[in-house]
């Protein structure tokens, strides 16, 4: 383990210092499963995911580039009498997200990281496109419907889940199991392992 400068982050009254571990963690941010680098305060047992630790107040996303989208914080409790989805994985969105207020858009800190194309080995032929709405809406992986958004070859009527984009498994995985396939779909290191990376050349 390895720690840095603690930094004050707005959702907690300590000071969070970074810690690269090898542990699974639930984000206090976002309220969603996290491994490895975090945030922590010890004392309290709080964890950030490092994105969620240093997000920006505002982002512009190619998946609602209509509007920049701004963050918020809610807590957890309130969040119980209107429960919202992310709009990207379709998984509750509490505490820390990312709000169009005009349109009701909401996605996770997370999900805003996850490439506009992927290459993926099993369909080499054509770059996969993160979209709203497919060709088949079953996932060429795990066999399941897809009401989320997804991976996408228009032109091959092809779908593939955005958690299973980075496994290989039939059947539809755990919560807990997508939310770290979802993680790991961020993570530039890992999606190039397992999926040769996001485009940049191979699209030109
Ligand atoms: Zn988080
Ligand atoms: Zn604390
Ligand atoms: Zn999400
Ligand atoms: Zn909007
Ligand atoms: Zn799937
Ligand atoms: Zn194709």
């Amino acid at each position: 383990m390895s720690c840095s400068k603690p930094i004050q982050h707005f959702t907690h009254v300590h000071p969070l210092t970074k810690v690269d571990g090898d542990i699974e963690f639930i984000c206090d941010g976002c309220n969603t499963y996290g491994f490895g680098e975090t945030y922590r305060c010890v004392s309290c047992n709080y964890d950030l995911h490092e994105h969620c630790a240093t997000c920006p107040p505002t982002h512009l996303s190619f998946m609602h580039p209509q509007h920049e989208l701004r963050r918020v914080f809610r807590e957890p409790d309130e969040g119980l009498k209107d429960r919202r989805l992310c709009d990207i994985c379709y998984e509750s969105v509490e505490g820390l997200y990312y709000h169009c207020v005009p349109c009701g858009f909401d996605v996770h800190p997370l999900c805003t990281q996850l490439p506009q194309y992927v290459r993926y080995v099993p369909h080499p032929a054509h770059a996969l496109e993160l979209s709203p709405s497919g060709a088949s809406n079953t996932c060429q992986v795990c066999r399941n419907t897809i009401q989320s958004w997804r991976y996408k070859c228009g032109q091959c009527r092809l779908d593939v889940h955005i958690e299973c984009v980075t496994s290989a498994s039939a059947g539809r995985p755990s919560k807990r199991r997508r939310m770290l396939n979802l993680l790991k779909a961020v993570s530039v290191g890992v999606v190039c392992n397992l999926i040769a990376g996001p485009v940049g050349e191979f699209l030109k």
